[in-house]
C-alpha cells in the first residue's frame, strides 16, 4: 500500500500538492475555475499541447492542400506509425507492434477477425461477464460471422460479487475448447486491474490467443504486454490520453504475429512503400500497421501528438506513483469523511489490483451524482449505484480531492439529493 501519513485537513491536501512532482502539468491542461473534473477515466481533458497539433494539422490542410499528406508539421501518411512509436512506452512494446488506428470496437473486430481461428473441437471464445458491453457485441457478431452461435460459443467468466473477477477463475475456464481470450486490463466499474502477467502465461502455456481491452489502463498503468507475451491489445484514447472526442484508437500486436494476413483488410494496411502502387494484390505491412483499414482520420490524431509528448516527459512510472496516491487520498477521506452514511468503496484495495478510479457505491448514487453536478463536481454515473471518481495524475490536485469529499459531506448531511429527481442517465 502506498504509505503517508494521512490527515484530513485542507492544509494536508495543500502539503501533499506542494510535494506532487508531477503538480505543474496541471497548468498546460484547460480546467474550469468554478468546477472540480473527476471524470478523465471517461473523457480526458483537452491539454494546450494536443490543441496546439492539432492547429498545426489544420494549418498544414489550410497551406498546403493534398501536400500535407507528405509535408507540412505533422506529415499525415506517418502519422499513424508516428504515433504508434510514441505510445509503445505506454503499452511495454516495440514501436513497429503498435498503430494509432480505428477505434476500440473496430480494432477489436479486426483483432478478432484476424487472430479467432476455430480449429476442430478448438472454437469457443473465452471473456467476462462484467466487461463492456461493446466487446460482447462485437465479439457475438464475429461468432454469428462465422455461423457459430453466440449462446454456445461466447464463454462468459462469472464474477463471485459483481464487482471483481478472480484470476483462479479466469485460468480454470481456459479449456480445451476455446480458441481465444479476450479480457479488459482494468474493468470499467470497479476498476480492478487484472493480472494481465498471469493470464498472458497461462493462455500461452494452453496455446489458447490472448488479447486485452486497454481502455480504463492505458495512460494510467504501465504495461509489458511484449514482455508477457500478449498477443494483441486495443484501447481508447479519449480516456486517460486526453486526445479528445473520438479521438482514434490505438492497437498492439506481438511480433510473433507479424504477417499474419488482416482479416478486415484496405489499402492503409499496406506496406508503406507499396501502397500507391494500386495493385489489387495487398501487400500487407510487416507490422502491427497491417491492422489499419482505410484513410487515417488526421484531425481526431493530431492532437495525441502533443498529449503523449507531456506523457513522455511525466513518465509512465511517475503518473501510476501519483494516480495510486491521490487515489488513495481519496479513499482515505471518504472512510474518515463519509463514516455511517451508506457509502461502500467497491474497488480493490491493494495497489497492484487497483486501476485509476475510485468506485463508491451507494443506493441513492444517481441523485448524488446530480447533486455533485450542481455544486460543481463532475463524477461520472453509471447506473445502478456507482460514482465513479477519478482524480488524473496528470491534472487533479490534493487540494481538488479534498474539496469533492467535503461537497459530498454537504450534500449528505443536508440531504440535498432527496430534493432530485433520479436523472434518467
Ligand atoms: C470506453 C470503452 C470502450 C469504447 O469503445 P469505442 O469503440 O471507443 O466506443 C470499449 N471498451 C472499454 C473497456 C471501454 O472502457
Amino acid at each position: 500500500m502506498v504509505s503517508y501519513s494521512f490527515e484530513p485537513t485542507l492544509e494536508f491536501a495543500r502539503k501533499l500538492d506542494q510535494e506532487d512532482g508531477l503538480s505543474h502539468f496541471r497548468h498546460e491542461f484547460y480546467l474550469k475555475a468554478d468546477s472540480i473534473y473527476m471524470d478523465g477515466n471517461s473523457l480526458g481533458l483537452l491539454s494546450k499541447r494536443a490543441e496546439k497539433t492539432l492547429l498545426e494539422s489544420v494549418d498544414d490542410w489550410k497551406e498546403l492542400g493534398i501536400d500535407g499528406w507528405t509535408q507540412g508539421n505533422h506529415p499525415w501518411f506517418y502519422m499513424s506509425e508516428r504515433l504508434g512509436e510514441m505510445m509503445a512506452p505506454l503499452v511495454g512494446a516495440s514501436s513497429e507492434e503498435v498503430i494509432v488506428t480505428g477505434s476500440t470496437t473496430v480494432n477489436l473486430h479486426q483483432l478478432v477477425a484476424t487472430f479467432y481461428k476455430p480449429e476442430g473441437t478448438r472454437t469457443k471464445i473465452l471473456a467476462d461477464e462484467l466487461t463492456f458491453p461493446s466487446d460482447i457485441y462485437a465479439l457475438q457478431s464475429q461468432l454469428r460471422i462465422r455461423d457459430y452461435d453466440p449462446d454456445t460459443h461466447l464463454i462468459r467468466v462469472k464474477s463471485r460479487d459483481g464487482r471483481f473477477l478472480e484470476e483462479d477463475d479466469i485460468i480454470a475456464a481456459m479449456t480445451d475448447d476455446i480458441a481465444l481470450i479476450i479480457l479488459p486490463t482494468v474493468l470499467y466499474r470497479s476498476g480492478q486491474v487484472l493480472d494481465m502477467k498471469r493470464l498472458t502465461e497461462e493462455a500461452n502455456k494452453r496455446g489458447i490467443l490472448i488479447g486485452f481491452d486497454g481502455c480504463h489502463s492505458v495512460g494510467s498503468i504501465p504495461h509489458s504486454f511484449s514482455g508477457w507475451g500478449v498477443d494483441f491489445a486495443y484501447w481508447c484514447n479519449y480516456k486517460h490520453l486526453n486526445g479528445g472526442p473520438g479521438c482514434v484508437g490505438g492497437l498492439y500486436v506481438n511480433r510473433k504475429h507479424f504477417g499474419a494476413h488482416p482479416g478486415l483488410a484496405g489499402w492503409f494496411g499496406s506496406k508503406k512503400d507499396k501502397q500507391f502502387d494500386m495493385e489489387h494484390t495487398l501487400t500487407p505491412s510487416e507490422t502491427a500497421g497491417a491492422y489499419q483499414i482505410g484513410t487515417p482520420h488526421v484531425l481526431s490524431l493530431a492532437p495525441l501528438i502533443g498529449s503523449l509528448e507531456i506523457f513522455a516527459e511525466a513518465g509512465i512510472e511517475n503518473i501510476r506513483q501519483k494516480s495510486l496516491h491521490i487515489n488513495q487520498y481519496l479513499m482515505d477521506l471518504i472512510e474518515h469523511e463519509l463514516a455511517d452514511m451508506d457509502f461502500t468503496i467497491g474497488n480493490p484495495r491493494d495497489d497492484v489490483r487497483r486501476g485509476g478510479h475510485v468506485s463508491l457505491e451507494h443506493d441513492e448514487a444517481a441523485r448524488i451524482c446530480k447533486s455533485l453536478k450542481e455544486n460543481g463536481v463532475i463524477p461520472d454515473f453509471r447506473a445502478p449505484n456507482i460514482i465513479r471518481l477519478a482524480p488524473v495524475a496528470l491534472y487533479s490536485s490534493y487540494e481538488e480531492v479534498w474539496k469533492v469529499v467535503q461537497n459530498l459531506k454537504k450534500i449528505m448531511t443536508e440531504k440535498q439529493y432527496e430534493k432530485l429527481r433520479s436523472p434518467s442517465i
